[in-house]
């Protein structure tokens, strides 16, 4: 009887590892095949353009503060002189005071436009670290290989990689078959409520429908991906929404001597535990099933067998990706005097909804986790619901695709879903498809540039940004 059931056991083990070998052996890798391509020739004469782009400080500092105009006019003035060609060959039309739409009217009007983006705002200097830069943060220095300053990377980078381009292009003879639009918006940093989305509404008005957008968000990732030695460069077909809810309770507070069993603070501290606790759940949802395929053939033995069998590993894969809404408090206040039990404690959490779920379905896992009706619920951010998932299977996406190939012939393409938000998320009613790249590289070590201290950008990667767009026209234009 024993042995039987050894026998069934030892059986039953061999079925799984043949699935697992099996689905392992035969996961195949969804790279397309393109000849790789010299690209085109970009001088030292470009960082000049790239560094007085930087120069000019275009900040957004917040919603109640007005952009600067001065500074916003001169931005838009420095770009009408360094390029003439698309001065005088492109339309321009300036939305909402600063935000700037240019047009490349195609050959065919029969064939959708492209719309390619940027934004020209930056996010101010945090005033207390203005001493830790290596090289003041708006004096555009070029150094060590790289542009130093604030925007270098987030997001001149794309936006003078955008023009120097298209200048070159015209210069070159070219014209494009389909129109294509740049759109450089002017309030990215504080949602882009008062660009994008008015560039976006100004292009429906238009009847605009184009046949794909590309904006910031993508990356080229170097030895940041565990197991994979081959660069993976991103292409982000969503981007998770966005909501912070203030949790508020009050109380008849009282005297430090003869404290209640339920202190204010007390009761609120353990709503926020309860929420870290229980998190919301992992799941498998597009656009993180592509990213998978897309990922999994390209990972040594180990890890490929754990991403072709997400029957067994579903769980590992799903932390690894972070597929959930994902919950951060952010805030919390209560409390004025020692002595004093007080009467209202508040704290803020942050979530970044997965496709999938709402703002609405957090507030009811909030609810249901904190079981405590005393303490109450509002919405404490501009609320941005998960983006649409744009296709993969899609001519937008191969020719993106096939542009990094060729240029990056070593890359792995894999399509993917980002955290944070874009401009792009106001283009979808405009665009077919949304996607979210720029040969931007990350490597160990540059996660907090963007936004960061000393953010800078080799000048390398900025000549990258003019032949992947240089190169990503012509690919979109038969
Ligand atoms: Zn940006």
């Amino acid at each position: 009887m024993i042995k039987k059931v050894l026998l069934a056991i030892l059986g039953l083990v061999a079925l799984v590892v043949v699935v697992l070998l099996f689905n392992t052996l035969t996961s195949t890798s969804k790279q397309i095949k393109v000849d790789p391509i010299t690209p085109i020739a970009v001088g030292d004469e470009v960082l000049n353009n790239f560094s007085k782009a930087v120069q000019i400080p275009t900040i957004s500092y917040n919603l109640e503060t007005d952009p600067d105009s001065a500074v916003f006019i001169a931005f838009r003035n420095f770009l009408q002189e360094t390029y003439p060609l698309i001065d005088s060959v492109l339309d321009r039309k300036i939305i909402n005071r600063y935000s700037l739409l240019y047009t490349w009217h195609g050959t065919d009007s029969k064939l959708k436009p492209i719309i390619l983006m940027s934004h020209q705002d930056v996010v101010p200097i945090d005033e207390p670290t203005k001493d830790k830069w290596q090289e003041p943060p708006f004096s555009g220095t070029i150094k060590d290989g790289a542009l130093w300053g604030r925007g270098s990377m987030d997001d001149k980078s794309s936006l003078i990689g955008i023009m120097e381009a298209v200048e070159r292009l015209i210069a070159e003879g070219y014209k494009p078959s389909r129109t294509i639009y740049l759109a450089f918006g002017h309030d990215e940093e504080l949602g882009g409520h008062d660009g994008a989305l008015e560039i976006s509404k100004y292009l429906a008005s238009q009847n605009v429908q184009a046949l794909f957008t590309i904006d910031e968000g993508g990356f080229i990732v170097d030895g940041l991906v565990p197991g994979l030695s081959k660069p993976m460069a991103m292409v982000n077909v969503a981007e998770k929404g966005f909501v912070s809810y203030e949790l508020r309770i009050e109380t008849g507070g009282g005297h430090s001597s003869n404290p209640p069993a339920k202190n204010t603070i007390g009761m609120l501290a353990k709503a926020i535990y309860d929420l870290e606790q229980n998190q919301l759940d992992l799941k498998m949802v597009s656009p993180l099933d592509q990213q998978i395929a897309y990922l999994g053939p390209e990972m040594p033995f180990g890890m490929k067998l754990v991403f072709s069998n997400p029957w067994l590993f579903k769980n590992l894969i799903l932390e690894g990706f972070t597929a959930r809404t994902t919950t951060a408090p952010t805030i919390f206040n209560s409390g004025i005097k020692d002595n004093v039990i007080p009467t209202v404690a508040k704290a803020t959490v942050n979530f970044r909804i997965l496709p999938g779920e709402t703002s609405e379905t957090v507030k009811q896992h909030i609810i249901d986790v904190i079981k405590n009706d005393q303490i109450t619920i509002k919405v404490a951010s501009d609320v941005n619901e998960p983006s649409p998932v744009s296709e993969v299977d899609a001519d937008g996406f191969r020719m993106i695709e096939k542009t990094i190939k060729q240029l990056y012939p070593e890359a792995v393409v894999v399509p993917g879903l980002i955290g944070g938000g874009t401009d792009s998320k106001h283009f979808y009613s405009i665009s077919d498809n949304v996607y979210r790249f720029y040969p931007m590289h990350y490597a160990k070590g540059d996660e907090g540039l963007a936004h960061g201290i000393n953010e800078h950008m080799k000048t390398d990667y900025l000549k990258e940004c003019v032949q992947f767009v240089h190169q990503l026209i012509k690919n979109a234009n038969p």
